[in-house]
């Protein structure tokens, strides 16, 4: 999500409709993207760009090759607009942080190993070069085909988050403020063939002659790909409500063992130093704590909230909230409607504590616009909904439900979640 420029450019919905699967054409342009292609140099010829791995609001990154040390590297290429430019110097300011405190590179936080400046048709880029990471949770939860990845799985990666969150805020003092699935990758590729190591890829050295082969727009070919696969996924979606169980067993699970659940956290162009809060409004719209929709000031347990979020979608593989503008009411008020759903009603002093307090809640502490609301506790939604066991919804309630505190001094830190006998 970027903060400085409105909400995140990824509509997390259930109807395909709503998602941007790819960066389009808009954002090439003056102050926008650069426009890279296989082959393409950078750093005075030391990086060549192989393939696209991702987009983001802020910037396209690149599978590259750097030949001073010869290994694949990812190159983030950040738009070239002043506001982006300073944007990128700030999450190298913070990525060199976190690289200096961790020299043994095992607190499951990316490593920034390079940065330069790229001037293109678009203008100047300031670019990161990282360790080269796979597939995000995002993938991974819909290669799995949002049907939830198993508790042990979940505790795995539960692991790795909560030692990275740790680092962040206990030696750091940094908040991330945009924890969500995409910004969480897998150190290897779920598909062996995707990773160049593994697959003994050759790289590219020279651009192609003559090749048609585009980094600004997506080749053809996968965008058929992708569009295929989009209306493959509507359809099992569409069986699934139809038929229920039994297409429960037409789709066979995807068998997620052998591939390795170690994975980092990545994306510090919204982190901050706890001291230094920027922005107002923080987080990726279904991640966002209450304190953030209310104005009532972050900190930490931000990320924390965020984190059970995550730990939820893994689990189940839906989203924990998922808010929506409704008639007469704000997509805000939903949201805090939804939490309270889950969570019960909000202590009034919480519920009254923020700049935007009184948009939401009368002097009761109730919603202004959302009158009845149906509570149905996680570890019932648990049973009832995702057809866990009582033991299975127990221990993960047991988990989520302290992080998910409306209080957020109240909230268990990483160290505390860590020694949780859940994850032992
Ligand atoms: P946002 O709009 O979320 O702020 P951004 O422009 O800051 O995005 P990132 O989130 O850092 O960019 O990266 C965009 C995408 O690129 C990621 O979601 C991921 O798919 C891919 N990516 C980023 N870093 C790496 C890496 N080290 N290895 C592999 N892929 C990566
Ligand atoms: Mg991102």
């Amino acid at each position: 999500m970027a903060s400085l420029f409105g909400n995140g450019g990824y509509v997390y919905s259930s109807e395909s409709e709503g998602e941007e699967e790819d960066e389009g054409t808009e954002g090439y342009r003056k102050g926008g993207y650069h426009a890279a292609r296989p082959g393409d140099r950078f750093a005075g010829g030391r990086f060549v760009a192989q393939r696209k791995l991702g987009w983001g609001n802020f910037s396209t990154v690149w599978l590259a090759y750097d030949t001073l040390h010869s290994r694949f590297v990812a190159l983030k290429i950040q738009k070239s607009a002043r506001d982006y430019g300073h944007a990128a110097l700030h999450e190298i300011e913070l990525l060199s942080a976190v690289a200096q405190g961790d020299p043994t590179n095992s607190k499951c936080i990316v490593r920034l190993l390079d940065h330069f400046k790229h001037v293109g048709p678009n203008g100047q880029h300031v670019c990161l070069v990282t360790e080269f990471l796979g597939d995000s949770l995002l993938q991974l939860i819909r290669y799995n085909r949002n049907k939830g990845i198993g508790l042990s799985r979940v505790k795995e990666i539960c692991r790795s988050l909560l030692v990275g969150l740790d680092y962040l805020h206990r030696e750091l003092g940094i908040i991330h403020t945009d924890l969500k699935p995409e910004n969480v990758l897998l150190v290897s590729t779920i598909n062996p063939a995707k990773d160049p190591v593994r697959s003994g890829f050759t790289p590219i050295l020279d651009r192609p002659v003559g090749s048609q082969y585009g980094g600004t727009v997506i080749s053809f070919s996968e965008k058929m790909l992708r569009m295929r696969a989009r209306r493959a996924v509507a359809r099992i979606s569409q069986r699934r409500v139809s038929l229920g169980g039994i297409a429960a067993e037409v789709e066979k699970e995807r068998n997620l063992d052998g591939i390795s659940l170690k994975c980092k956290i990545v994306d510090f162009g919204n982190a901050c130093w706890a001291d230094q809060q920027l922005a107002g409004e923080i987080q990726t719209r279904q991640y966002r704590a209450p304190e953030v929709i209310i104005g009532s000031g972050y900190s930490y347990s931000a990320d924390m909230w965020s984190f059970a979020c995550i730990a939820f979608e893994l689990a189940t593989g839906d989203l924990l909230f998922a808010p929506k503008n409704c008639q007469g009411c704000s997509e805000d008020e939903d949201h805090l409607a939804l939490m309270m759903e889950t969570l019960g009603k909000m202590p009034r002093k919480i519920a009254s504590s923020g700049t935007r307090s009184k948009d939401y809640f009368d002097r009761h502490g109730d919603l202004k616009r959302i009158r009845r609301l149906k509570f149905w506790p996680l570890d019932c939604v648990l049973v009832e909904r995702y057809n866990f066991t009582e033991p299975d919804a127990q221990g993960l309630t047991d988990f989520l439900r302290p992080i998910l505190d409306f209080t957020p001094e109240n909230r268990p830190s990483a160290a505390q979640c860590l020694k949780h006998p859940w994850l032992s």
